[in-house]
């Protein structure tokens, strides 16, 4: 294998809303795990739309910093913000595209070479040590969509609880256990 197959493709962000696909990781900046959230400088002509008024972080890791929103061309759900200013641990997200994790998903694009069979016995040192900037890349990827994801599942988890009585499910519980004896 020559060098340049051994780049793999880059990651591709569809809006999480209706799957058109928003943008990909050729333009990458930076994951910020603290505001679960993928920058990057730009994305393609038409696929998003900015919003013209300014808004500003009054608390959270952004306290501070003045944002446009920007949402989907396609379904104008809500993607993200685009920093105009910034406090100085986020100064590298400003006048760029900061995606919000939860608002996409992604995929990896194939490569160029059709299907092949098994692997040649070469490759697996190919996939191994891939180029380190793509890995860290990734795993910065996937460490802000598995946080998002947790946070996601944290807030079902308590709105299940509170809509859920304890007490009832113990009685109900019992109900079976008792159903079972019974059967005995
Ligand atoms: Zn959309």
């Amino acid at each position: 294998m020559d060098d340049e197959s051994a780049i793999p493709p880059p990651v591709v962000f569809q809006c999480a809303s209706c799957l058109v696909i928003v943008a990909d990781s050729l333009s990458w900046v930076r994951a910020t795990s603290e505001l679960r959230t993928i920058t990057l400088a730009s994305a393609p002509e038409g696929t998003i739309s900015v919003s013209d008024t300014l808004s500003t972080s009054h608390d959270g890791h952004d306290l501070g910093s003045t944002y446009a929103s920007f949402a989907c061309a396609n379904c104008s759900a809500v993607l993200g913000k685009i920093y105009r200013t910034t406090p100085r641990h986020l100064d590298d997200l400003r006048d760029y595209l900061t995606f919000d994790a939860a608002a996409l998903k992604n995929y990896q694009v194939g490569t160029e070479e059709p299907a092949r069979g098994p692997l040649p016995a070469d490759a697996d040192l190919d996939i191994l040590k891939p180029e380190p900037n793509a890995l860290a890349q990734r795993l910065a990827i996937m460490e802000t969509v598995i946080m998002a994801m947790h946070d996601e599942i944290e807030s079902l988890k308590s709105a299940l609880g509170s809509s859920t009585d304890d007490s009832s499910l113990s009685e109900n519980a019992k109900a079976v256990n008792a159903a079972r004896r019974r059967k005995r």
